[in-house]
């Protein structure tokens, strides 16, 4: 067994209610893949506590066990204790055993073997951050997009661009994806883009974990099965790799197409991730065309019931609300507020009726080819700033809700509720450890004001995804960077090349 202490950190906790709090001097003990404890520095873990947690309140995650061992079973041995001593003197620790691990507990009850030391001295552990909504191959057109309203966007630039995908350069986008969402400390990313089966690949290389939604447009019969194969396929690759059904949008794919996803859904048990009602003139345009909006083309088509991750629903209204509350145990939405301000659509995502409504909402990014980055900091501030700005409200969005947001409530939208976003014993060892000594979050009256208003992606020192390290001193280890970043840069030209002329879809809500 794979045993872990990251020493002395401070450690940001969330809760399901209420605010947040940071706390000092921890030690975040993992086995395998899964956190086990979270003790005062030194002191010994007794799995299945978190010390200041009430039991129970981390409800769905299997509190209590270790990798399938009872509790008590792991003895509660002193993981991390480099020749018993704390005190940080676990660097280069005992004797012939490699830097940076220090000899199993005493005794060897908790399996024995080597127990890895990460020094988290002067460093934040939050649960590694969850991009709810993005098409991470896009980075491949960073920059390539600009100015441009949604339709000029879609039918200039995007898909006319999208003519030159293959599953080469999709691979090669989302290796640069996955390497800029790790330094950033983002652990999982909700994906929804073409030829999913290489973004899988970059990401099982990668060491991040990926919720993947290979996309759709009802154009042709084969493009339709084939997507749902692809869904399936993805099922099996890797542990860190879950899968969704993708339909594009409710305005791209057709309503017998959006049948056919929910029933295969509910038969197969997939949820659905896709667009819908993004701005309201596109929720007007199903009114006038059909004479429902786009939930409500959901909810006829089956689609609620058979549980969607609705990506902006910007133009979500009033009424559709009553009709989310009814799916809210299966519905969540991604709010990505940079593209809605970039784009000038007007609105942005109604999170607070959703909330009230009980449906789960996220944080994303989306593609990079609107957001520019794949950041997901800048996409919680944007969320906190554009939430007052929509309430008319400065105490609405607070730290403690938009930190809540960017952990629990994104991870609910990757469908991981209960496995990640949060650093309570039973979860995912996804996390990632953050220093705020940079002068532009110094003097440091709040941690929490920190991560929510002035902590950029390059503050992020390490980063853990299912207890490996994949990201140490602000390098990859999973991946040599410089070849990421060459491959990127010397196929970035074949992606914007317009010459050949089409496109592989026409914007017309
Ligand atoms: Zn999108």
């Amino acid at each position: 067994m794979a045993r872990m202490v990251i020493r002395n950190v401070a450690v940001l906790l969330v809760p399901e209610l209420g605010e947040c709090r940071v706390d000092e001097a921890q030690d975040i003990h993992v086995q395998d893949d899964l956190i086990v404890a979270t003790t005062p520095t030194g002191s010994q873990p007794h799995v299945g506590h978190t010390r200041g947690t009430p039991d129970g309140e981390s409800s769905g995650a299997p509190v209590g066990h270790v990798g399938g061992v009872p509790a008590g079973e792991t003895g509660g041995a002193p993981a991390g204790q480099a020749g018993g001593g704390p005190g940080g003197r676990a660097r280069g620790g005992s004797g012939g055993g490699p830097a940076g691990h220090a000899d199993g507990a005493p005794g060897g009850r908790a399996g024995g073997g080597l127990v890895e030391v990460v020094e988290g001295g002067g460093l934040l552990a939050v649960a590694g951050l969850v991009n709810s909504h993005t098409h991470s191959p896009m980075v491949m057109m960073r920059g390539a997009a600009e100015d441009l309203a949604i339709e000029d966007w879609f039918n200039r630039r995007v898909w006319p661009m999208e003519v030159n995908l293959t599953p080469g350069r999709v691979r090669v986008g989302a290796r640069l994806a996955c390497g800029e969402m790790l330094l950033g400390g983002v652990t999982t990313f909700v994906d929804h883009y073409f030829h999913a089966d290489q973004i899988a690949a970059a990401a099982v290389e990668a060491g991040i974990r990926a919720d993947l939604a290979p996309t759709y447009f009802s154009s042709t019969e084969q493009d339709v099965s084939a997507a749902f194969d692809v869904s399936r396929e993805l099922r099996g690759v890797h542990p860190r790799i879950t899968a969704r059904l993708g339909p594009h949008a409710t305005y791209t794919v057709n309503d017998d197409d959006l049948r056919r996803a929910a029933d295969i859904a509910r038969a197969e048990g997939f949820r659905i991730h896709l667009h819908a009602a993004e701005t309201d003139e596109q929720t007007q345009a199903s009114v006038d065309k059909h004479g429902v909006t786009p939930v409500q083309v959901l909810e006829r088509t089956g689609v609620l019931d058979a549980g969607a991750l609705i990506a902006h629903g910007c133009g979500i209204r009033e009424a559709d609300l009553a009709i989310l509350e009814r799916y809210a145990d299966r519905t969540a939405v991604a709010s990505c507020p940079k593209v809605y301000l970039k784009l000038a659509m007007g609105e942005v995502t109604p999170i607070k009726g959703l909330l009230e409504a009980g449906v789960s909402v996220g944080v994303g990014t989306d593609g990079a080819a609107v957001h520019n980055t794949l950041d997901v900091w800048e996409a919680i501030r944007m969320v906190a700033l554009t939430q007052k700005q929509r309430e008319q409200d400065a105490e609405w969005m607070s730290l403690s809700d938009t930190l809540r947001l960017a952990t629990r409530g994104s991870a609910a939208a990757a469908g991981l509720a209960g496995r990640v976003g949060v650093l309570e014993p039973g979860y995912q060892a996804d996390i990632a450890l953050v220093d705020l000594s940079a002068p532009h979050n110094q003097p440091l009256h709040d941690p929490r004001a920190a991560l929510v208003y002035s902590v950029r992606a390059a503050d992020v020192v390490t980063v853990l995804v299912a207890g490996e390290v994949v990201v140490r001193d602000r390098e990859l280890t999973t991946m040599d960077l410089q070849e990421v970043l060459a491959d990127a840069r010397s196929l970035a030209h074949t992606l914007v090349d317009l010459s050949a002329g089409g496109a592989i879809q026409h914007y017309n809500p």
